[in-house]
């Protein structure tokens, strides 16, 4: 049996107990171990993790450790390396239709199971948005983030922050349907559709050229708007 000691920092104590909070944790483990796995093992997904210290010196995920190591685990800085373009786990419709909402790609199915999930996000290089740790700690997800919080403006906020968004924000061009980017339409093209309200007080609309839904700048938009400011708020 070897003992080693994991010390994590920041947001990655989020993943732990109380007691273990901000604590070198001891953890006893047989045969050749990676930080990886044993970090795992106390509840961490490695997407989550950034640099690795072991005794001291540079390490990584797959360091192994040995009886006796000191590992000191940092959450990945706020930012990204990649592309923000997101994959979301089921039940989280609402988290996809704000991000679209402020321009985000995000691929979102109430449908796929874990594996389609993992393997999209692998395929696509796309971020990985889930509640599951389980399903994060999936040896092919590369990228992604744990949400902390219920709650779907909750996790909006914790998005922008993770990956530093609020300068990427780019609002009213993707639809919150179905994810594809928006064309203008000429009002005649799609006068037959409008409400006769809509119709008098709007002059410039957009479509989703997948599912044909029509946007203007109306009740949406504002709401919307309202979104931008508080996320772009927030930050300061
Ligand atoms: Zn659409």
């Amino acid at each position: 049996m070897s003992t080693a000691y994991f010390l994590f920092f920041g947001r990655l104590n989020d993943f732990l107990n109380r007691e273990q909070k901000e604590q070198a944790i001891r953890v006893d483990f047989r045969e050749r171990q990676s930080v990886k796995h044993l970090a795992e093992s106390l509840g961490v997904p490695h997407p989550e993790i950034g640099a690795v210290q072991v005794n001291g010196q540079e390490g990584t995920l797959n360091t192994i450790m040995q009886d006796g190591d000191r590992a000191e685990v940092h959450p990945v800085p706020n930012g990204g390396s990649i592309e923000p373009r997101f994959i979301l786990d089921n039940h989280l419709g609402r988290l996809a239709a704000y991000l679209r909402m402020l321009g985000f790609d995000c691929l979102y199915q109430n449908d796929y199971d874990d594996e389609e999930l993992a393997e999209t996000a692998q395929r696509e290089g796309r971020i990985l948005l889930s509640r599951d740790r389980r399903l994060l700690m999936r040896k092919v997800v590369a990228y992604g983030y744990c949400l902390r919080s219920l709650d779907s403006i909750e996790q909006l906020a914790e998005v922008i922050q993770r990956f530093d968004l609020t300068k990427r924000i780019v609002p009213f061009h993707r639809c919150l349907r179905c994810n594809h980017r928006l064309e203008p339409v000429e009002k005649e093209a799609v006068l037959d559709r409008l409400e006769p309200l809509t119709k008098l007080y709007f002059d410039e609309f957009q479509i989703c050229p997948a599912c044909k839904q029509i946007y203007w700048k109306g009740s949406h938009y504002e709401q919307m708007q309202g979104l931008v400011r508080r996320m772009t708020e927030d930050k300061r």
